[in-house]
């Protein structure tokens, strides 16, 4: 019998004390690879960030060991079919923060976060004419796709959003409603606690991100322009399934409509960029002139 479908992906996180994160990170690298899971985890203080890909028989037994520790019970398990591993390797890693941010003060998103709505609540939200919905990714991630009039910050890591914050969000909307999403909810656990302390008190994010709201059989995504792009080797996964679907991604080079992603040939640049399939072939996977002429220079 062939196993090609019977593959999965999990992404999951969860916001707890780990009173000894070094040692509980090399203890789960063991488990991992003694399982033969792939993928990339993060282990702090404040808790486990992870996503992962493995068998169905792996990643059952994975869900059963984590949520047999009395710290993770209640953890819960976004979960994709796949064909095949998503992931080359598996990193367990020890991390300062679950999510870089070096923010003035320490944030605890079981203390203080955004009220979390359901992907019905959201969707419903969304129609108001008073919100304002914020993209809680970076800029390439939100050219791929977005919610249907997402404010796109223009940042590259997400430990840029507080200055962003000061920068481009005036007093005249600190009374509206703000609106958060990312791709698993991680992220918009930080972002309306930083919104919240900068003085915005109307804050929601999206519970389980745009993953679980693509999976809810009620919204199919609904309102969700393009595709969603996700951290492993399937670069993006369609959200939006009702016939409302449009590509929003555009060629770095020409602007025509694409949803390719591809690096920078040039391996001091790399630049993740959208390229349509005729520039493909003329710029040969660089970004620039720049790029293509420093390789031909050597
Ligand atoms: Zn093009
Ligand atoms: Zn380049």
């Amino acid at each position: 019998m062939s196993d090609n479908l019977n593959y999965r992906v999990l992404l999951y996180y969860k916001f707890v004390h780990i009173a000894n994160p070094e040692e509980y990170t090399a203890e789960h690298l063991a488990f991992c690879k003694e399982l033969g899971l792939k993928g990339r985890i993060l282990i702090a203080e404040e808790g486990i960030n992870g996503t992962v890909s493995g068998t169905f028989e792996q990643t059952e037994q994975y869900m059963r060991h984590m949520h047999a520790n009395p710290l993770f019970a209640d953890m819960v398990f976004k979960i994709d079919e796949v064909e095949g591993h998503t992931f080359r390797k598996i990193f367990v890693r020890h991390k300062k923060e679950l999510v870089t941010l070096r923010y003035e003060k320490p944030l605890d998103p079981n203390k203080e976060s955004g009220k979390r709505l359901s992907p019905v609540e959201f969707h419903e939200m969304l129609q108001r004419d008073d919100v304002i919905i914020l993209d809680g990714r970076s800029d390439y991630e939100f050219d791929l796709g977005h919610f249907r009039g997402a404010i796109r910050p223009d940042l590259e890591t997400f430990k840029e959003f507080p200055e962003w914050i000061r920068n481009h969000m005036g007093d005249d909307l600190r009374d509206r409603p703000i609106l958060t999403y990312c791709t698993g909810g991680i992220r918009c656990e930080k972002l309306t606690g930083v919104l919240m302390n900068e003085g915005f008190p109307n804050v929601y994010q999206l519970e389980g991100g745009i993953v679980t709201y693509g999976k809810d059989p009620e919204v199919k995504g609904h309102l969700w322009d393009g595709k969603c792009y996700v951290f492993d080797e399937r670069i993006s996964v369609p959200i939006n399934r009702t016939d409302e679907q449009v590509v929003v991604g555009k060629c770095h080079h020409c602007g025509s409509p694409t949803e390719t992603f591809i690096n920078c040939a040039d391996d001091t640049c790399h630049l993740q960029h959208l390229v349509c399939e005729a520039c493909d072939d003329v710029h040969n996977g660089y970004c620039s002139e720049e790029c293509q002429e420093h390789v031909t220079a050597g």
